[in-house]
This record gives structure tokens, C-alpha cells and sequence, in this order.
């Protein structure tokens, strides 16, 4: 494990860093190929896709091992891209790995894994809160062996240029609100399926894999054997994949305070306010550098715990771990990325340095896969049960 890290650390500094200053103010797009360039080399070191097991490619590597690789490549925006590990990708991986038919596996997996094409995961709808995930209108109806899509999805995450997305729909509307849905895989060429737009981020449409598309489904057919898991089994599939993934999102976000970190400790070595006198000197910056390595590690701490606590007892029964993390590292984040900002000054609202990109696009760390208050309200609901509370 050390031998990797101490790998996947030099390719970071040595390849990944030159070429994120273009990432920061080009289209994806435009960088695809230097990209992938660097994509073939991570193969050749055999870096690639360290949290898939050997027989797709990578290194087969725990929760607990992967989550100090999600760190090193959270340093970069383009890290996790580069080795094949980035969302939404990796949750598909690990969904097709462990529910898909063969079927499914040799058609979609093996070609994800191996880096060939990009995938997305359509659930969120604008017209529906999010944050009530059996609430939705997307509808998959049965004909013969197929099922017909209608629905209207958004901030389907890298939809551009992916090749599949794998869509959560209702397909039995009268069963238990958790048994309604299911997870379908849908070829982004079907007939029926228009990408509407890369909805605007913080003033970003992105491109490519960095984008948030807006897709309609119109009479879309697709064979029944495209559905993963049982019917009515796409909220069950989705609670699965998230536990996993949110230990993925809250170490790449420590990758991103760590990077945060040291930008912002060497702009205050670097910075002088008077000749002779760097910003470093002063107690409030001061400050702001204790007050950030105190949470940083005590939050990588929290997720690595919580990491081994998923492999020893499930992700049901670590779920409180697991909301803890998800606001709380989500919070470190948005204040370790708002302090580096502050000691950069207007350089910090530049794309001069990742911070401002970060600080766009990471803001939604705190909405997606359940905003803050949904966990703080789950856990504290459990809490509260244990001292006699009755229902909230
Ligand atoms: C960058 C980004 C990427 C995303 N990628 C994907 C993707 O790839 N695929 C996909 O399907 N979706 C994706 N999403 C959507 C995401 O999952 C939803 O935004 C999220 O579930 C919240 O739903 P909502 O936006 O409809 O907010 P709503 O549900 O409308 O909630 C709005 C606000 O209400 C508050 N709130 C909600 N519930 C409660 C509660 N119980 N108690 C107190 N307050 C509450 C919260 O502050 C919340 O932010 C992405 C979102 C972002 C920002």
C-alpha cells in the first residue's frame, strides 16, 4: 500500500499538476485527449482503477485501502478522472459489479472499467425534492419484454458524451413508496432520449464528464433485461450504493482541503504585506491554518473509522457513521476552501489556482447525496429515539 501511494503520489505532482491549469480555464471537451494521454499511462503503470477487483483492471483494493487513494487524487480536479475512479463512474462500476447480469456486465461494465466509455446515473427531477428520493414521476412501463421510459431528469452528472445512464423509475406505482422504482440501464442513443442542456453550475455550463446535463425520456423503449436488480429494488440499490460513496466524496474532499491547505500556508509564507513581513504573521491567518489542520485531520480520522466500520458490520448498520460524515466533512470542506480563498485575496477568485473551481463546484458537496439537514435530522432522529422520543 505504501509502494502505491508513494506511485500514485509522484504521478500526481509529476503529470496531473502541469496539465490542471488547462483543465481550470478550457473545455473538457478540448483537453479529452492530453487527457487520455496521461489515462493510457496510469494503465501502463498499473495505477488504473485501484477500487476495481483484478479481473476488471485494477488493484482490488478495500474501502478502507481505496479511501487513502480517494485523498491522494482529490488534491487535483482532474485526479480521480485520470485513474479511472471518478463519480459518477465508480458507483455505476459498483453496481453493474455487483448486481448486473453477465449480460449487462460484458456490455457495459467491462468497457467502463476499462475506461472506454462514460456513464451517468439519472435520478433527480426538478420538479420533485431530491431530498425525498422515492418521491418521482419517471415512469418505466411494461410492453411485452419492454419497458417504455417517460420521465424529465436533472443534474444527471457527466451526461455529455456518456454512453449509458442508468435511470431510477417507477415501475410498480401502487406498491410501498420504497418498492416503486427501478434502475434501468438506458443507452444514451435510444431513440426518445435528448440531453436538453448542461444546466449552468455558478456561472459553468462545463462540457463532457465535467457537466451536469438535463435529460427528457420520451417513449423511450428499452428490453426488460436492461433492468439491474429485481423489480422495485432502485431504492434498496440506491441506499447500497451511496453508503460506499459517501466515504468515496468525503476523502476526495479531504484531497481537496489538503491541496487547500497547503496553497493557502504557501501563499502566507510567500504573500508579504510590507517588505519583510508575510501574511503568515498575522493571528488571524494564523488561526485559520490551526483551525484547518485540526479539522482536516480529525475528519479524516471520522471517515477512515467510518470505512472500517462499513467493512465490518455493512453499510445499514454503520448509516449514522456515515451521515455524520456526510455533513460534517462536507463542512470542513466549504470552510477550509473559504479560508484558502481569504488569505489569497483576489488571486483567490481567479482560476489561477483550483480554489475558485473548487469552491463553484463543491458548494453542492453540502446538497448532493442528501443535503446536510436531511443526515443531521436522520441521526439526531435516532438519537433522540434511544433517550425516549417517540416520533419527529
Ligand atoms: C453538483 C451536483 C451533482 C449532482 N449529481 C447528481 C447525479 O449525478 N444524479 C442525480 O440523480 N442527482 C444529482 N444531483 C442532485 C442531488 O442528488 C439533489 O440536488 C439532492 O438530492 C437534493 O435534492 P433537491 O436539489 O431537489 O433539493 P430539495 O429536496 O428541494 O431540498 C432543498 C433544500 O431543502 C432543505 N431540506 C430538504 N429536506 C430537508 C429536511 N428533511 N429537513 C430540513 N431541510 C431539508 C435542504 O437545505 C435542501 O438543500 C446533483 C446535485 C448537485 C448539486
Amino acid at each position: 500500500m505504501t509502494e502505491l501511494l508513494a506511485a500514485i503520489r509522484s504521478f500526481i505532482d509529476e503529470r496531473a499538476l502541469p496539465l490542471e491549469r488547462d483543465f481550470l480555464t478550457r473545455p473538457f471537451a478540448e483537453l479529452e485527449p492530453r487527457l487520455n494521454e496521461l489515462r493510457a499511462e496510469v494503465k501502463r503503470l498499473g495505477l488504473w482503477a485501484p477500487h476495481l477487483p483484478a479481473e476488471l483492471g485494477g488493484r482490488g483494493l478495500t474501502l478502507t485501502e481505496f479511501a487513502h487513494v480517494s485523498a491522494l487524487l482529490g488534491e487535483t480536479p482532474i485526479g480521480h478522472y485520470l485513474f479511472n475512479a471518478q463519480p459518477p463512474d465508480i458507483g455505476n462500476c459498483e453496481l453493474l459489479h455487483a448486481h448486473g447480469t453477465a449480460e449487462q456486465q460484458a456490455k457495459w461494465l467491462v468497457p467502463l472499467a476499462r475506461g472506454d466509455i462514460r456513464s451517468c446515473f439519472a435520478m433527480t427531477e426538478p420538479e420533485f425534492a431530491g431530498s425525498n428520493p422515492v418521491w418521482m414521476a419517471a415512469t418505466a412501463r411494461r410492453e411485452g419484454g419492454d419497458y417504455v421510459i417517460d420521465g424529465h431528469k436533472w443534474f444527471t452528472s457527466s451526461a455529455d458524451g456518456a454512453a449509458f445512464t442508468i435511470v431510477m423509475a417507477v415501475t410498480a406505482p401502487d406498491a410501498k413508496p420504497h418498492e416503486r422504482a427501478s434502475q434501468i440501464i438506458v443507452p444514451m442513443n435510444a431513440p426518445g432520449l435528448e440531453l436538453v442542456r448542461n444546466i449552468p453550475v455558478m456561472g459553468d455550463v462545463g462540457s463532457g464528464h465535467a457537466s451536469h446535463g438535463e435529460l427528457r425520456f420520451t417513449g423511450v423503449r428499452v428490453p426488460v433485461t436492461n433492468r439491474i436488480g429485481a423489480e422495485g429494488e432502485g431504492f434498496a440499490l440506491a441506499q447500497e450504493r451511496l453508503g460506499p460513496g459517501r466515504v468515496h466524496h468525503c476523502m476526495r474532499w479531504l484531497g481537496i482541503c489538503e491541496r487547500a491547505f497547503r496553497l493557502m500556508c504557501e501563499h502566507a509564507v510567500r504573500r508579504e504585506l510590507s517588505p519583510g513581513h508575510p501574511l503568515g504573521e498575522q493571528q488571524a491567518v494564523q488561526h485559520w491554518i490551526a483551525e484547518s489542520r485540526a479539522e482536516i485531520d480529525a475528519a479524516r480520522l471520522l471517515v477512515l473509522d467510518t470505512a472500517q466500520q462499513i467493512e465490518a458490520r455493512g453499510a445499514h448498520a454503520a448509516r449514522d457513521r456515515i451521515s455524520l460524515i456526510k455533513f460534517h466533512v462536507a463542512g470542513v470542506l466549504q470552510r477550509v476552501l473559504d479560508r484558502a480563498v481569504q488569505v489569497h485575496g483576489a488571486l483567490g477568485m481567479t482560476d489561477y489556482t483550483p480554489l475558485a473551481f473548487w469552491y463553484r463546484h463543491e458548494r453542492g458537496a453540502r446538497i448532493y447525496d442528501g443535503p446536510d439537514e436531511v443526515h443531521k435530522s436522520a441521526v439526531a432522529r435516532r438519537i433522540l429515539k434511544g433517550f425516549g422520543l417517540k416520533r419527529s
